[in-house]
């Protein structure tokens, strides 16, 4: 299958490419930010209900393998209403080497929020809304996987 456009808010070949009801595509995360923040197409201004990452239009495409093909051997998950969510790859691997590190939290950007990784405390929190914790875990896998960060097993298929 032929590449897509690179995604136009990061640049970069979209990961876990959406596509919007616009027809623009976007990197899950990267839609996901700029949705939540202001509930457009960030290309061409569309209103995009925020309802719509609950269900997105996940495009098929040569990067979905990378989702399964997480080359280490333990994967970080944090709380989701019933299981566990999977964090997306880049974010996975960034917490792996701060824990391999041993620092004692790390400070990571997700979907356009800075967010607390807590190794001490074993959570994650929103920097400016550090009320709202969630647990996090660190396994080689979980039986309760909801999907990965916030895409729902039922669009792809995972293994891990
Ligand atoms: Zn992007
Ligand atoms: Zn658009």
């Amino acid at each position: 299958m032929a590449n897509l456009e690179p995604c136009p808010v990061c640049r970069n070949q979209p990961s876990h490419p959406i596509k919007l009801p616009c027809s623009h595509i976007f990197c899950f995360l990267c839609a996901k930010g700029a949705i939540l923040q202001n509930p457009k197409c960030p290309l061409c201004r569309t209103n995009i209900s925020p309802s719509f990452l609950n269900n997105p239009h996940l495009i098929q495409t040569e990067s979905i393998p990378e989702i399964t093909d997480l080359n280490i051997e333990y994967h970080w998950f944090y709380e989701g209403y019933d299981g566990w969510w999977l964090y997306d790859k880049q974010t996975s691997t960034e917490i792996e080497n701060a824990f391999q590190n041993q620092e004692p939290f790390v400070e990571l950007l997700i979907a356009g929020f800075i967010y607390v990784i807590d190794f001490e405390e074993m959570a994650q929190y929103r920097k400016e809304v550090p009320g709202k914790v969630r647990k996090i875990q660190r396994a080689k896998t979980d039986p309760k996987i909801k999907g990965i960060a916030g895409l729902k097993t039922s669009s792809f298929p995972i293994q891990i």
